[in-house]
């Protein structure tokens, strides 16, 4: 269980039911006020090697924009929601190219507002819409904090129509399980190689708890989708992930494996995970490969295309073979 060794909290919150919660389940944590979470001067100011210890910090507002970007994977957009960052360290985490070093867990207390959005563009639209509400953040892990996961199932299925969907690395999903979720929310969970978990995806679930979590969710009617994510390219990278889809078909159940579809993510990466990581964790593990990587502008970098299609082709035929027939939606 996460918990803050300080929260830094816009004034306003207490004029929210969540602000209000908030305040109270952390009456014992010290606080300080701040003016605006997206520019705490101090935090900006701390060097790289900091970085684990900021992640102990938990910043409380809330959020003024709500910008909608289009997508084209599961969801048709990607909406900002009740929280951005993380508590977890994973060593490529793609929220520290937007964030840099504050990449620690922020959540927002406006959530009616933003539920209240999506449910009036879900019921305007002619289209069945799918919302992808986890795209800044881990929502299970966000929920051990704020219980945000049953508040927004109970109240968006009580709309007319439409679809939530995120993704996650965590196990904690009793809480979802007993809800009357009406099949409109669909459960991405992401797997890597114990081994990668263990010596990159700092702080998350390992991947038997996150497939024990899978075989719970399908039992209670979710839909699941497997995220095969990020894939990284270590040295023995083909008997980890062989190893890894075969794991899957062994322990998943019959009825988690009945609808599960899968997405395919390669590993991308940039200057200021490389500045970061060297600082914060000195000992472990270099992701950046120069071997196999290349520039993709601005600092970052991702997998020659020759060995990501490598990748691709080896990828597919291990899926062929352990889940023949089920759908991967796209490989990115
Ligand atoms: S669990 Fe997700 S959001 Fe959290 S550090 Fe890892 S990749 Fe980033």
């Amino acid at each position: 269980m996460f918990k803050p060794k300080c929260i830094y909290f816009e004034k306003n919150i207490e004029n929210f039911e969540l602000g209000k919660f908030l305040l109270e389940k952390y009456k014992d944590i010290p606080k300080i006020e701040i003016e605006n979470h997206n520019n705490i001067e101090e935090m900006r100011k701390k060097p790289n090697s900091e970085f684990i210890n900021m992640k102990t910090n938990l910043i409380i507002g809330t959020r003024k924009t709500h910008k909608y970007t289009p997508n084209h994977k599961v969801s048709d957009f990607l909406v900002p929601y009740t929280s951005s960052g993380c508590s977890a360290m994973c060593m490529y985490c793609y929220l520290v190219c937007n964030y840099n070093k504050c990449s620690y867990m922020r959540l927002f207390v406006n959530r009616e507002e933003m539920l209240n959005k999506i449910i009036r563009t879900s019921e305007k639209s002619e289209k069945e819409l799918t919302f992808e509400i986890g795209s800044n953040s881990d929502l299970v892990l966000e929920n051990e904090i704020t219980g945000n996961l049953p508040w927004t199932i109970n109240n968006f299925v009580n709309s007319k129509k439409g679809k939530l969907t995120f993704p996650t690395k965590f196990d904690m999903i009793d809480d979802i399980l007993p809800l009357n979720h009406k099949g409109r929310i669909i459960v991405r969970m992401s797997v890597n190689p114990d081994e990668i978990i263990r010596k990159v995806e700092f702080g998350t679930s390992r991947l038997e708890n996150r497939v024990k979590a899978i075989n719970k969710l399908a039992e209670a009617g979710y839909k699941v989708g497997i995220l095969i994510a990020p894939v990284v390219l270590v040295e023995n990278w083909k008997q980890l992930y062989s190893n890894l889809i075969k794991y899957l078909s062994e322990q998943l159940t019959e009825k988690a494996k009945r609808e599960i579809f899968f997405e395919i993510i390669f590993m991308t990466y940039s200057y200021v995970h490389k500045m970061i990581n060297n600082e914060a964790f000195p000992n472990q593990i270099q992701l950046f490969d120069q071997e196999k990587m290349t520039g993709r502008g601005r600092g970052k970098y991702m997998y020659k295309k020759e060995i990501r299609e490598d990748g691709e082709i080896f990828l597919r035929e291990q899926l062929n073979r352990y889940f023949k027939g089920k759908t991967i939606l796209y490989v990115v």
